[in-house]
């Protein structure tokens, strides 16, 4: 199906883009790299009369390092995050979840900040921006504010970002030297998407204990979140006995979607194997 009308418009810069979206308020939307807004364009989910295109706007695409962050600007694509040097080095969790998103072509458009912005519960960043506890910087016309992620997925495709805002970077602390981390994901036979997915930053202590432990669950609910009970069934803990008992704990109190693909309980099941997987693979990355 073709999308309804539109009028297509390049904004110069964040600022331009602001002013549009002002003016045209709930009939402007935001072009980003189009992999998620294009597709519901064309089954016609979505009508805005005005597309406001933020790509190539330079102050949105760069990667550096600033305060003690690694801040990756809301246009960088998929595949630059993937083969940055920087966040190889540094973020190492977020280039591999990187690496796993769809095919290259899809990596090669799609941006952080649209695949937050947009909220896919299937989408793969979300578990790993959770686990790495980023921030993500909001502006408008009246200034800027900055959202811890898990404070910003509040639910179904819906974000903490407000009518006239737009997504302009997302900054992580480095991963601390000797910390392990995986993600892992059961992915979506056609597209990629995570049925799960999970992310895990490990910390051992000096008896080779479980430090600190961060998981940040996608695919299974219908927002991605903090997995609070498996790290809090790890603190302390010798990781080789810990791990299955505390992976156990990845859906609790959790509503699991159910659809085409996965069963509500399937999905649960996936949940609780991929953590312990991920967990695993995260220990021999770990250096006490
Ligand atoms: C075939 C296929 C396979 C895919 N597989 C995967 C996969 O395996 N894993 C995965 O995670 N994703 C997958 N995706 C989704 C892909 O990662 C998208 O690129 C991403 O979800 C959206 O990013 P985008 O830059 O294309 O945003 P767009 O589609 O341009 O925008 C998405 C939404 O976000 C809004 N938006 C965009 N940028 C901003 C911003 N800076 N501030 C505020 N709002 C903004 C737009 O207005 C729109 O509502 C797949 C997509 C396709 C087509």
């Amino acid at each position: 199906m073709y999308p309804s009308a539109f009028e297509y418009h390049r904004a110069s810069s964040v600022k331009d883009a602001l002013k549009m979206l002002a003016d045209y308020g709930e009939d402007g939307k935001l072009l980003a790299g189009g992999h998620s807004l294009v597709p519901i364009m064309k089954l016609r989910l979505a009508q805005p009369a005005h597309l406001i295109d933020i790509s190539g706007l330079p102050e949105l695409g760069a990667i550096r390092e600033e305060g003690g962050k690694i801040v990756i600007g809301a246009m960088t694509t998929h595949r630059a995050v993937e083969s940055s040097s920087l966040v190889r080095a540094k973020l190492g969790l977020l280039a591999e979840c990187a690496a796993l998103i769809g095919d290259i072509q899809v990596r090669n458009r799609g941006t952080i900040g649209g695949s937050i912005a947009h909220a896919d519960p299937a989408a793969d960043y979300p578990a790993a921006i959770l686990a790495l506890e980023a921030e993500i910087k909001i502006e408008s016309v009246s200034g800027s504010r900055t959202v811890k992620a898990e404070d910003f997925f509040i639910d179904l495709m819906t974000t903490a970002v407000r009518p006239g805002e737009i997504v302009t970077e997302v900054a992580l602390a480095p991963i601390s030297t000797g910390c392990g981390f995986a993600y892992l994901k059961h992915r979506q036979p056609a597209s990629g998407f995570a049925m799960v997915g999970v992310a895990v930053l490990l910390a051992l202590g000096k008896s080779r204990t479980c430090e600190r432990a961060r998981v940040g669950i996608t695919g299974l609910a219908a927002k991605p979140f903090r997995a609070r009970a498996v790290e809090s069934a790890l603190a302390g803990k010798d990781p080789a006995q810990a791990f299955a008992s505390a992976a156990a704990h990845a859906a609790d109190g959790i509503d699991a979607m159910s659809d085409i693909h996965a069963a509500a309980d399937f999905r649960a099941e996936l949940a609780r194997v991929y953590t312990r997987r991920a967990l695993e693979m995260a220990l021999p990355r770990a250096k006490a």
